[in-house]
């Protein structure tokens, strides 16, 4: 065996063959077992690239779950909940005012009409990517008294049915951010391409983390770039490795969803 198949069968693999076949969780006990899961393999990425666990926060991801079991992942411990679209999680948020500290993460694309809504209820938004929607929230969060945590979405993958900014226009878009005081911009998140093959994942994050180290040099004040929200359930191990500080993980946690990825990202290949 030479040397290129040695780090070939090193390489961390994506579990994205695991895709539909994560089991369902339906019971507290089942919950603190798969959140105990990922943050072992958390912990593990992190000592392969020889970085503090606590460097990485796990944002589990609960769309298409409904109340019921979000209340089982609650009772397990989950304060922070990430969902795709804005509708879901308002219902959502509303359904469960009851639980206190449970707090919501927007992580899909918005619409700038959509804005108020985020406005009102989210406590973090991952999925920037257009000045309109940065002033849309930005007057709509005044108008409410709130701050809002955000991270702009970059496109990594090339990919034109992917949401996010293309690399080369993000240095811009964060000049024109500190016109936002309600924003409190936390750093870049992407969607890594959706495929098995492990290297062109990492391309996918390596990527982002090498424009997020430039542009901290260069960024505005009050501009944090400290964050890098990249990996879900079939690549988060590879994303940690090239230096995610969140990864946002729902179907190892709560189970297989029914729902295709197409819903989500037009044109998603499983
Ligand atoms: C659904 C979703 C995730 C999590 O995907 P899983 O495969 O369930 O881990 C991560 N990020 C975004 C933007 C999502 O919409």
């Amino acid at each position: 065996m030479n040397a290129e198949n040695v780090s070939l069968s090193l390489e961390t693999p994506t579990l994205h063959d695991q895709h539909g076949r994560w089991p369902q969780a339906a019971s507290v006990a089942d919950f603190r077992r798969n959140l105990a899961a990922v943050h072992e393999r958390i912990a593990a990425a992190c000592r392969r690239s020889g970085r503090e666990p606590a460097s990485v926060r796990l944002l589990p991801v609960s769309k298409t779950v409904d109340e019921a079991r979000i209340r089982l992942a609650y009772a397990a411990g989950c304060r922070l909940l990430g969902e795709n679209k804005v509708q879901e999680a308002h219902g959502k948020w509303e359904a469960m005012a009851d639980l206190s500290g449970l707090h919501w993460s927007v992580i899909g694309h918005l619409q700038t009409n959509k804005a108020k809504q985020v406005a009102r209820f989210a406590t973090e938004f991952q999925a920037l990517d257009s000045l309109r929607l940065a002033e849309e929230l930005d007057r709509r969060l005044q108008a409410e008294g709130r701050a809002l945590d955000v991270f702009v979405q970059v496109n990594t993958s090339g990919e034109a049915s992917k949401y996010g900014l293309p690399p080369e226009d993000v240095a811009p878009f964060l000049r024109a951010l500190p016109a936002f005081p309600a924003l409190r911009v936390r750093g870049l998140m992407t969607l890594a391409v959706l495929s098995a093959e492990a290297s062109r994942v990492r391309q996918c994050f390596a990527l982002l983390r090498g424009l997020r180290d430039r542009l901290r040099q260069e960024a505005p004040d009050g501009i944090g770039l400290d964050e890098l929200s990249m990996g879900m359930s079939g690549d988060y191990e590879i994303a940690i490795e090239e230096g995610a500080t969140v990864v946002r993980v729902g179907q190892a946690i709560f189970g297989a969803r029914s729902t295709p990825d197409a819903y989500y990202w037009p044109a998603a290949q499983a």
